[in-house]
């Protein structure tokens, strides 16, 4: 299957996210016109607002990289926000989509839409074998509503739409928020305050025995453009990197990489979360798609850019509905 990007009109929504803006650059290198629309522009949990917006852009491709994300804490203690909200964004803007006849259309879950305790490294076809992980259920719940919804457009109305399950995210535009975050972005400006400080020691959250896979926000955005080209398929399809890191683990190599002496005290009032989230990705990389960078080299681009944009104040970045988990 080949699907030509050159002079196409292609919607990348949530492009003021990590995923987003990661999609937005990538793209920005192929022969076609990125469509973007700020939260001012087109509300997206407004379903006028979305149908008005598609209706007058008519993209001919659409990344759906807008969602309500945040880490295990924020997961856990807004289940509306995170399960509303993630609804009614992939209801208003697939149904949009399909009113104005959009041809192409990716969607992005999750890896926490797989049961807890899924056996590793968990395959595409063990969605819904098993309970979930109750931190992140509310999530987990509307992204795998996302895929059936995804795939009910093309067994209905004949649709090539795609959902890809992208593993644990990071990178440039991370969300730094201590109480919101995701672990690496958190670990990354802890040990960086706790270098400029001097503090001696830094707080991880629960046993730092949990095992997590990380992928580049730069990554997933070249597999994305790699599937919206070449992937047409009822099935969902994972996104990995196929390396997986103890949180402790992580712990020791930010603290390297940021240079800081502190360490790490574990803290067992606060969750786990899954004990172990390992994607298999064999199906992605048999299609011809294997460039992850290592995590080494994806966290040191990270630090840079937490730095530069430590110096360049005010330039708040849109994380509420936008970034990916
Ligand atoms: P998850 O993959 O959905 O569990 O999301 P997170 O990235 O939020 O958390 C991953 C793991 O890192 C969990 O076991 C957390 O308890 C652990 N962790 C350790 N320190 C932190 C922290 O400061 N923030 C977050 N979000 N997680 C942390």
């Amino acid at each position: 299957m080949s699907y030509e990007l050159a002079g196409k009109r292609i919607w990348v929504a949530g492009h003021r996210g990590m995923v987003g803006g990661a999609v937005a650059r990538r793209l920005a290198r192929e022969e076609c016109e990125v469509l973007t629309a700020g939260r001012e522009v087109v509300d997206l949990v407004d379903q006028a607002a979305v149908r008005r917006w598609m209706a007058a852009a008519r993209p001919d491709a659409i990344v759906i990289a807008a969602a309500r994300v945040g880490g295990i804490q924020a997961n856990d203690t807004r289940p509306v926000d995170f399960l509303h909200d993630n609804l009614m964004i992939e209801a208003n803007v697939m149904r949009a989509a399909h009113e104005a006849d959009v041809r192409r259309l990716l969607f992005l879950g999750s890896s926490c839409i797989y049961p807890r305790l899924a056996p590793q490294p968990i395959a595409e076809d063990a969605l819904l074998t098993g309970p979930l992980e109750p931190t992140n259920e509310w999530y987990a719940v509307a992204k795998i509503a996302g895929i059936k919804l995804c795939q009910a457009y093309r067994r209905q109305h004949g649709r090539d739409w795609i959902s890809a399950m992208p593993t644990n995210l990071y990178g440039p535009g991370d969300n730094y928020d201590l109480e919101s975050s995701h672990v690496l972005p958190a670990l990354l400006r802890k040990f960086h305050d706790a270098k400029i400080s001097g503090r001696r020691e830094v707080p991880v959250w629960g046993s730092g025995t949990p095992l997590r896979e990380f992928l580049h926000c730069d990554d997933l955005a070249d597999a994305l453009v790699f599937l919206l080209r070449h992937y047409s398929n009822y099935d969902h399809i994972n996104v990995g990197s196929g390396t997986e890191i103890s949180i402790r683990g992580l712990a020791g190599t930010i603290a390297r990489i940021v240079g800081c002496e502190a360490e790490p005290v574990f803290d067992a009032e606060r969750p786990d979360g899954t004990p172990r989230k390992l994607m298999d990705s064999s199906r992605l990389h048999a299609l011809g798609w294997d460039r992850a960078r290592t995590l080494e080299a994806g966290i040191r681009d990270t630090y840079a850019d937490f730095l530069k944009n430590q110096t360049e104040p005010g330039q708040e970045r849109d994380q509420s509905l936008a970034t990916l988990k």
